[in-house]
Parts: structure tokens; sequence; C-alpha cells
């Protein structure tokens, strides 16, 4: 997979990006990030990208022209019309679903604001989807690019140790995850579940999908209420069951818990 960012900090991105498992996986020829600086596609001398609104008001408006000529030069770089996010916080509200689909394509560019936004008409004619990281408003959209980034090639087929590495991650099936622990089994007075010290694997992952399950109807009720538990076969029936009894008192524990923190 190939991703071209058009930003107004390609060092910025460049940095975080190569990385960690992002920087071994384009040294493995996995994915390529690639950074475009908009300034280096602008005609006047001051390399000025931004002027001011129509209509009056705060601030600068990004251009359309220079975005629209580093956007050329990319695709013409791919030989091809690349499918094209605009990250903005009036898009839609960027989550695993949209990282699955996207990780489908073989070229993206994401293309960052600055300032007060961009013209729309370079919008309107260069862009197929705008993303937001969340309702909240950033200075660029340099970390939303990165988060999308990140995000998708993760997905990519090698970048990761193996596919259970996302599938059995939050949000991969509309669940969040079940708690972890590491060494030592006991930690400021606080003791492992037991469970996961028995070595018994399938009562480890009874435990953890239980445990995601209250965890998920506890802290999002929204993605809990999405969810069908199988409940026709014996053991789908005792399963959904128990779940049902271990909620009685979970979520008097959880409450519990955060009193005494
Ligand atoms: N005036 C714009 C508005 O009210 O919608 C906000 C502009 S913001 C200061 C500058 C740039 O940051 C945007 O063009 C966008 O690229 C990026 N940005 C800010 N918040 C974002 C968010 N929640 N998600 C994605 N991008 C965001």
């Amino acid at each position: 997979m190939r991703i071209d960012i058009l930003t107004l900090f390609p060092p910025a991105v460049d940095a975080m990006m190569q990385e960690s498992i992002l920087g071994r996986a384009q040294k493995a020829g996995l994915i390529e990030i690639r950074t475009h600086q908009i300034r280096d596609y602008t005609v006047n001398r001051q390399k000025q990208v931004d002027d001011y609104p129509y209509g009056g008001g705060r601030g600068a408006i990004m251009q359309a022209d220079p975005l629209y000529r580093c956007w050329q030069a990319v695709c013409d770089e791919n030989g091809e019309r690349v499918h094209t996010i605009y990250l903005s916080p009036c898009g839609e509200t960027f989550n695993q679903q949209h990282a699955k689909r996207l990780a489908t394509y073989e070229k993206l560019i994401l293309v960052c604001g600055h300032y007060e936004g961009v013209d729309e008409r370079f919008l309107d004619e260069c862009v197929d989807e705008e993303l937001s990281l969340g309702d909240f408003v950033l200075t660029g959209g340099e970390i939303p690019a990165m988060a999308v980034a990140d995000a998708v090639c993760r997905l990519v087929p090698g970048v990761l140790g193996g596919e259970e590495c996302f599938t059995e991650e939050s949000h991969w099936d509309g669940l969040l995850e079940y708690p972890q622990y590491s060494r030592p089994a006991e930690w400021h007075g606080r003791s492992v579940p037991e469970v996961l010290l028995s070595g018994n694997h399938e009562k480890v992952a009874r435990w953890r999908k239980i445990q995601s399950l209250l965890r998920t109807r506890l802290r999002r009720p929204d993605l809990y209420e999405k969810i069908t538990l199988p409940n026709k076969t014996r053991a789908e029936k005792k399963f959904a069951a128990e779940v049902e009894e271990e909620w009685e008192n979970y979520g008097k524990r959880a409450q519990n818990a955060e009193n005494m923190d």
C-alpha cells in the first residue's frame, strides 16, 4: 500500500511515520508513506499558500491552486487518480470500519488542512471523502492524517505479526478488548485474575470473551446494543446466562473500584 500525505509540515509527519512498526514495514517494502510539501507547488516567490476568506471574517484559508497542483503531481507520480481523503472536523468520524475499508485500497492521498481550512472548490474537485478524528478542532490535519495512516497500515498483511494481532483487538468485532496483565502476578497489592494463571486456554478464552462483553456493556452501551449474542444451542444459552449473571455484579464492582481510586 502507498499513502501520500499532502502537508505544510512534512518533517513532522515523516519523523513519526518512520518510527517503530510502520518504519520497519516501510523498510520491508510492505507499505510506503510519502509526504509532499504543499508550498513547493505555489507560483509566488513567498511560497504563500493561504489568503483571506471571501465574505470577511478572521483567519486565512488554504487556496485551491497550490493544493491542486500538489495533488495533481502526486496523482501523476502514481500514474492514476488516487482515492483522496481530506482530514476535517466536518467529516465523518473515523473508526475501525473506515480503516478496514481503506486498507483495501492500494493507494491513498491524505490532505492536511491548516489555518481556517481549505477552499471548498479544491474539495469539490479532488476529494472523495472527508474524515474527522472526533468532535474537536485541531490546528492542522497532520495528527488526524497520521492516525488514519497508522490505523490503515497496521491492517496491511505482514505489517503486524498475524491477523489475530488486530482481529482480537478493540473495535474489530464491535467490542472493547478485555483487561490485559503482565508480570509480576502481584503488584501494589493487586493480583492478576486467577484464571489467567491457570494455563487452561479454554477457560482463559471464555473469561476474556465475558470481560470483553461486560466492559463494552458498561463503557460503551451504544456499541453493546448493536451486539446479538447467539442464543440457540444449549452451550450458547449457558454462555449468555453466564454473561447476565456476571453483569449483575460487574457494574457494582466497577463503580466501587472507581470510588476507591
Ligand atoms: N475552521 C475549521 C472548522 O471550523 O471546521 C477548522 C479548521 S482547523 C483549525 C485546521 C485544519 O485542521 C483543518 O483544515 C483540518 O485539516 C484539520 N483538523 C482540525 N480538526 C480536525 C479533526 N477533528 N479531524 C480532522 N481534521 C481536523
